[in-house]
Order: C-alpha cells, then structure tokens, then sequence
C-alpha cells in the first residue's frame, strides 16, 4: 500500500495517471515508468525493475514530470530542459518558436538567449525595413506558449536571456513591468564578470548592437544595475545568471559556450541539448529510534547509485523530439540528480534552517551526493563507455565519466507534492497555507505534516494552535512555545535573505550544474538589501540568482495565511 497525502492524490489524478486502458491507480503508473526504464537493462531486469519501481513506490526517489506522465507511452517523451538557439533571422526564430510549441506539448519546457538578435528598429536590408527586436519575439513566444499547453496537463515554461551589454537590454530589464506580459517566461539578465567589475569601480558600460558590434549607448554601469533592481523588486524579474561562471564550471569547454539554461536555472545548456532530472527525498533517508534520529548514509548512497542508474537509462529510452537534440543529449548525456526534503529533513534532526549548523550539513550532503554521484556514474562508464564526447571534456583522460554531468537542484515544484514534502533546498513557505492553482479553480487548505508531528511528539499540539497557525501561518508569535522550537519552524519570510544565499551557495559547491531557489523575501525588503543580494551572488559564484519580494504579484501559486 503507498501511502499518499490527499493532494498528492489529487495532483495524481489529474495530470500524472493514465485514464485510457481504464483508470491507473499511482502504483500502476510507477510499475510503468520502472517497466520503461528497465528495457535498457541487459541483465538482471527482474532486480532492476523492483529497485527503480520501489524506490518511487516509497518516494524515496522521483524522476522529473514528464517522466512520471510520459513513459510507456507511445514517443513518450521524458525530460524536463530543453535549450534551444535564437539566431538573428526569421528562419531560425521560427523554426525555433516551432520546436519549442514541439517541446511544450510534450511536456518539456525551454529556455533560449535572444542576444543574438538584432535590436529594435534596426536596419534589415532584405526589406528595407525596421526590425522588431528581441522583446518583441519573446512576446510572440510567449502568446504561442499560452496556446499550446504541454500535454494538455500544464503550460509551457521559457527562460528568455538577454546579455547585459545587448542594445535593448534597458527594455528587456523592464519588460515584465506589467504584470500581464510575458507570464510564461522567466527572464534573466546574462551578466559578465566585466560587468561586475565595472559596476565595482563605478564604470561606464558600453550597449552594443550584435548585428553592427558598434556601440549603440554608453552608460554608467550603476544606472543599468539600479534599474535591474528596481524591476526585481518591483515584481521578481528580472533574475540573473552569471555567464562566466557557468563557463568556467562547464565540462565541454571545447564544444563551445553555454549561453542559456533552462526554464528554472538549475541547468546550463548548449542549443539544443536536453536534461533530465531527479531528487532524492531526503526526509526519507533517516535512521530513527523513539529517542534519537540520523541521516541513512548507507541508504542514501544506495539510493543514489539508483537514481543515476535511473537517470542515465532514461537517456537511452527516450522519445526525442527533433534529431539535433538527439544527437547532442546522447553524446554529453547530462542528468540532474538532485535533492527534495531538505527543510523537512533539518527539521527532524532538529536544526533551525537559519543556523551555521544547517549550513554546514547543506555542504557534507551535497558533497556525499556528488561523489557517490560520481562513482556511480564511473561504473556506469565501465560496463556502458563513456558519454561519447568525453574526450573534449575536462574529464579526460583520467577520470571516465557516463555522464557529463550529474547533479542539479531542481524546484521539484510538482514532484514534492507526490512526495508529501517540502521543496527542493527552499525552507518552509508558511506552517499552514491555501494552496492555489495546482488543479484549475481548487483552493486548498494544508498545515505541514511534518509540523504537526512534532508538536504532537512534543505534546504541543491543540485545537487552539490549529486556529492560530491557520490564522497566521506561523508560530513566532504564539504564547508558550519555547523559543528553540520557534527557531526550528521559522518559515521563508521569517529567515534572513542571508541563510537563504548560504544554503544556495553550500548546495552550488557540490551541484556540478545549478541550483534552482528562490529567495523570498518579506514585503518590506528594501532596494538595497535586493542590490546586496544580487552582488553577494556573484561573489558567492553562484550561477543564478533570483527573489521573489511578498506581495508583488497577485497570482502567486502559494499564499500565506495571514496574509491574504
Ligand atoms: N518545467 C516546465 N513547466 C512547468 C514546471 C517545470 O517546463 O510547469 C520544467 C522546467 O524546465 C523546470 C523543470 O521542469 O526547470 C523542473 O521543474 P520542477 O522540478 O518544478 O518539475 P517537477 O518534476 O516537480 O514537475
């Protein structure tokens, strides 16, 4: 018997299980994912099967989305990024647009940097006339997006990039001004390390046009970063990614530079290259007696070697939409494992997130992870070879790798719903919530489950502190609770911007690729704590960074309670 809280039922049933040969139950639905990924096996399959459906079974484990509702099925097509490339002429903006309504219908979503498009009312000699720009493209994206829902289950999602020294990045930095435009896309300026350098000693900095390379406008460097943080804490957009530490982390050098990631950040691609992902529910790898509760190594590293087994096979027995993605995603074969659980798991082992203490665990767990991830995937390279272009990659010659990389930090905005727990690395959002939008026009009241156990366990727990948590979402101002079990459930808007970055940062060191996290910050946030955090970012080398401020839009997914 599965155990599944009621919303991750409900999330099932509406978009992840199968209604054609009559109504999948959620154990039939991961018996067909572990069925598909297994026929990549050539021995031991009945073993194999068993441990890739239990570790689902026991949401220990899950894959991505669109593996969770694709495979078996006919062209099931499995990975959650995409990136595709945007040249400076009608035909690939098309062809790409195309591809991407291809990728969103199959459930995928995809990010693109429109830098390389000439800027607005520029000169386009076949015609004679003006061209429209990159803005403008990236609405007719986004209008495209919103009519092609992926697999009818949910909307597509787009990462729009625009390099800070493009000619209409001041437009593009405001382009999400009016909480109407472009809501499929996340966008991001693609900062420079000479960006960053030049708005440390307070330096011009020069726009340019990418089809002339001449200077369009000069222009203090602080104005242009001002106005990106204005934006950013007028409404959350626009994020950031930082370009030259991607590039300096990227394992393919010689296959050219990463421009874009995909739609959430937590994975840097070349055009055209895809990835699939998978977290660990670390609230489930723990060791507990009636006194006293420890992280499973063992189980987590068995787990591990499992999920990269898992991932890697769903490489081979993919659907892929367009050979150019193909070819380039079998020869890198990039997987993201990653982690879920992580609030949830600090939680039972009793560290505030808020604390050094947790800081420095964020680090022993993410590095455990990569290694055994590593080791994994050497013995993989073993019996399977190498990703077929190792030999360009910075791995070569000494140490075989199957995959070109392994780790990320996905949002697991649906996959921890299933799981029954808490986002990727995010803290708590509140105790108790109205969680909108997951099913169309469904309003949901939710205490976390984690919460209420330990009260109980610690005799806490009453009707009256039901009332108050429903009211407030949050326990900081309740009577009577000791000021250590405060610590331990302060919620994202109640913990510093600064635990939020060095959770971020201690999860980066490990994460071969990205990690995807939002820092949420309370309505009362000022334009220079954005600025600092922002800076603090960069010098953390971290690959992106976005915020969210309280309050500064309205169709927020989650909402707090208390505070709407
Ligand atoms: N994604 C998407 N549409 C969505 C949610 C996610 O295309 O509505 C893609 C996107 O590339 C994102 C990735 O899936 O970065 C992983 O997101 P998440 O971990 O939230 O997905 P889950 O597997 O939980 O659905």
């Amino acid at each position: 018997m599965i155990y599944l809280s009621s919303n991750a039922r409900q999330l099932l049933k509406a978009r992840y299980l199968r209604q054609t040969d009559g109504i999948e139950t959620p154990d039939d639905l991961f018996k067909r994912v572990a069925r598909h990924i297994v026929t990549v096996e050539n021995e031991n399959n009945d073993l194999w099967f068993d441990r890739f459906y239990k570790v689902m079974r026991n949401l220990e484990f899950l894959p991505n989305s669109p593996t969770l509702m694709n495979a078996g099925l006919p062209n099931g097509q499995l990975s959650a990024c995409f990136v595709l490339p945007v040249e400076d002429n009608l035909n690939t903006i098309f062809t790409t647009l195309k591809n991407a309504a291809l990728i969103h219908h199959n459930g995928g979503g995809t990010g693109y940097n429109f830098s390389k498009i000439r800027p607005k009312d520029d000169f386009i000699s076949s015609s004679e006339g003006s061209s429209a720009g990159p803005v403008s493209f990236m609405k007719i994206y986004n209008t495209a997006t919103e009519y092609v829902k992926q697999a009818g289950k949910r909307r597509g999602a787009n990462m729009g990039i625009l390099n800070i020294n493009h000619s209409d990045i001041e437009e593009f930095i405001s382009s999400k001004s009016d909480l109407q435009s472009l809501q499929n896309f996340n966008i991001s300026v693609g900062i420079t390390n000479d960006f960053m350098h030049a708005l440390e000693e307070d330096k011009d900095w020069s726009l340019v046009n990418p089809r002339t390379n001449k200077i369009s406008k000069t222009l203090s460097a602080k104005k242009l970063w001002d106005s990106i943080i204005e934006q950013a804490l007028k409404t959350g957009d626009p994020g950031l990614i930082f370009l030259d530490t991607i590039n300096q982390n990227n394992p393919l050098k010689k296959l050219g530079k990463i421009q874009s990631t995909n739609p959430c950040g937590e994975v840097p691609l070349f055009n055209y290259e895809s990835c699939n992902l998978g977290s660990i529910n670390l609230k489930k790898m723990i060791l507990q007696n009636s006194t006293h509760i420890e992280i499973d190594w063992k189980k987590l590293e068995r787990t591990i070697i499992i999920a990269i087994r898992f991932l890697d096979n769903v490489i081979s027995c993919n659907y892929f939409v367009l050979p150019n993605i193909e070819e380039i995603t079998l020869s890198n074969r990039k997987i993201g494992l990653g982690v879920m659980g992580w609030a949830e798991l600090l939680i039972l082992l009793d560290i505030p997130y808020a604390s050094n203490k947790a800081v420095e665990l964020a680090e022993t767990v993410m590095k455990f992870i990569h290694e055994k991830s590593y080791n994994a995937s050497q013995s993989l390279a073993k019996k399977r070879g190498c990703f077929p272009s190792w030999k360009q990659s910075s791995f070569a010659p000494h140490m075989i790798l199957r995959n070109a990389t392994c780790n990320s930090i996905a949002p697991t905005g649906s996959i921890s719903i299933i799981a029954n727990t808490s986002y990727a690395i995010e803290p708590l959002y509140a105790l108790a919530f109205k969680r909108t939008g997951i099913l169309e026009n469904n309003t949901q009241m939710e205490i976390n489950t984690t919460f209420i156990d330990k009260m109980k366990s610690l005799g806490l727990w009453s009707e009256q502190l039901r009332s108050e948590i429903i009211e407030k979402g949050s326990i900081q101002h309740v009577k009577n609770i000791p000021k250590h079990i405060k610590n331990l459930f302060k919620t994202s808007l109640e913990i510093s911007w600064k635990y939020h970055l060095l959770h971020q940062s201690a999860f980066q060191r490990y994460t071969d690729n990205a990690v995807s996290k939002t820092i949420n910050l309370p309505n009362t946030t000022t334009f220079k704590e954005v600025s600092e955090i922002y800076k603090t970012a960069w010098n953390y080398n971290l690959k992106g960074i976005t915020i969210y401020r309280n309050g500064s839009r309205d169709n927020q997914v989650l909402q707090l309670c208390g505070f709407n």
